[in-house]
């Protein structure tokens, strides 16, 4: 890698370390690293990328990853293209829009439909790759279109039935497509509903931990939540070096300072074993483990 000339990469820096971009605060470093501004930059990036044979990690919030502690071969893009317009009962928005500044501008233009993802943090681009949402509600339900990078580099607009959004999941999952740009159905109503809304949601996520994390480490099973599973296996607080199953929620793992990936995932495949034992339930990641191991 090298004799590739990056020359045409604005602002690229080499072995960024990662745990300066993700929420739990883990993670080695990227041999490339570079925050995109504008949808054009993102294209240009993923085309040299592919031209030159260069892996390439998206990287929206990083609120919802685990990375290694040997940290990303090739290069990490953090999608930063942040354009937004509210348009009659839609908003348009860029991938790298933070959904604090989408609740915001729904909220100004009176619309509804977002309050929801009050207090989920990432970008809107990673919400529809993941399908955020709560136990009831996800961002999937409210999408027109997406529009997307595909793997050819050709620009393509999905409906929001051929995004095929699951639980926590979605098409962009396995295609690799990179989100663009999101357009959103949202409702007119009240301001005043809507902060009431907003209000009840906030006051529902105080039994969050305020410590860095990535959110719910595991996906609910069928059966019951995956924090009370954890919890019933004893394991609230249990802790490896810096790393830590909340003592308020447990399905949440928090770094209290120096934990690194090993510790997370010695926790995980901790919990993952009692769980299957007591109740022969196999709990399965919600966050995405990625890098070089
Ligand atoms: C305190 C806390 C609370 C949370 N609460 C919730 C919650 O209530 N509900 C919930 O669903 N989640 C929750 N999360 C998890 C997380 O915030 C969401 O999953 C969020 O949508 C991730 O967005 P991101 O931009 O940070 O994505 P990242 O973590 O940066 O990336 C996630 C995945 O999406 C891919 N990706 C990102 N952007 C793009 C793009 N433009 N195109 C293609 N691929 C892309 C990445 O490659 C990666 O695979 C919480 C996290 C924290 C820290």
């Amino acid at each position: 890698m090298a004799q590739i000339n990056f020359g045409s990469i604005k602002g690229l820096k080499k072995n960024e370390s990662l745990a300066k971009h993700t929420t739990l605060g883990i993670g080695g470093p990227a041999d490339w690293f570079c925050e995109i501004k504008t949808i054009p930059q993102l294209i240009k990036v993923v085309k040299f990328c592919r031209r030159q044979n260069i892996p390439l990690l998206i990287l929206g919030d990083g609120s919802n990853l685990l990375v290694s502690d040997k940290g990303i071969r090739g290069m990490v893009m953090k999608v930063q293209s942040a354009k937004r317009k509210a348009q009659s009962e839609k908003i348009i928005a860029e991938a790298g829009t933070p959904l604090k500044k989408l609740v915001q501008l729904a909220l100004e233009n009176s619309l509804s439909g977002l309050e929801f993802v009050v207090g989920i943090p990432g970008t809107i681009g990673g919400a529809v790759v993941g399908n955020a949402g709560t136990a009831d509600k996800w961002i999937g339900d409210m999408i027109e279109e997406v529009e997307v990078l595909d793997q050819n580099g050709e620009i393509k607009k999905l409906s929001g039935a051929d995004c095929q959004f699951g639980y926590r999941g979605s098409r962009f999952q396995k295609t690799k497509e990179i989100v663009l740009r999101v357009v959103l159905k949202l409702k007119k109503d009240s301001q005043e509903k809507i902060k009431q809304r907003m209000a009840e949601i906030i006051a529902k996520r105080t039994n969050q931990p305020k410590e860095k994390s990535a959110g719910s480490i595991f996906k609910n099973p069928k059966e019951k939540p995956a924090g009370w599973l954890i919890e019933k296996c004893g394991l609230k607080g249990k802790r490896i070096s810096d790393a830590q199953i909340s003592p308020k929620h447990a399905n949440f793992i928090v770094n209290l300072g120096q934990a690194n990936c090993q510790d997370v995932l010695k926790l995980i495949s901790l919990v993952k074993g009692k769980v299957k034992r007591k109740f022969g339930i196999i709990l399965d990641e919600e966050i995405k483990i990625v890098g070089e191991f």
